[in-house]
């Protein structure tokens, strides 16, 4: 399966961090309308993922997924179950949507608790907004939760295996 990039507007945040934890490329553009989106998929290749059934004729040939509000873990299923993520689960900033960067612990001194820092485990931050990422209970919860949505487990970035 080829991989999918898609697009998105900020009422669906929420399913786009998920997707992102995934692996998924998910840009969101802020206070975009629907024709800004489809033009951004159109010119970059991307899949425009939205609320909205509405799809203006001129895009007729942009691809689109429509989700509906309220099943976040459906919705994110549904992505899933169709679509070839661009990275492997964890490697991608679910704020920013930036590829995270393998980082090293005496870099991190400081950025993240002593606790982690001395537990050797690997560490991520973001090119983008600075934040620093690691396998932590919070990761163990959204793992959980991801694992449930999708029925499946859902494995971790080389860097974490
Ligand atoms: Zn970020």
């Amino acid at each position: 399966m080829p991989v999918s990039r898609f697009v998105t507007d900020s009422s669906l945040d929420e399913l786009a961090r998920r997707l992102r934890f995934l692996g998924f490329d998910i840009e969101t553009l802020r206070g975009a309308r629907l024709e800004d989106l489809f033009h951004r998929a159109r010119r970059d290749g991307r899949i425009v993922l939205t609320l909205s059934a509405r799809r203006p004729r001129r895009f007729a040939s942009v691809p689109a997924v429509t989700v509906t509000r309220g099943d976040l873990a459906g919705a994110l299923r549904s992505v899933a179950i169709a679509h070839e993520p661009a990275g492997a689960p964890f490697s991608r900033c679910p704020s920013c949507n930036a590829a995270l960067r393998r980082r090293m612990s005496f870099e991190a001194r400081g950025e993240v608790p002593g606790g982690v820092l001395r537990g050797n485990q690997a560490l991520h931050d973001c090119p983008m907004c600075g934040k620093w990422y690691w396998e932590g209970s919070h990761t163990a919860r959204l793992r959980e939760w991801l694992e449930t949505a999708l029925g499946r487990p859902i494995g971790g970035p080389p860097a974490m295996a």
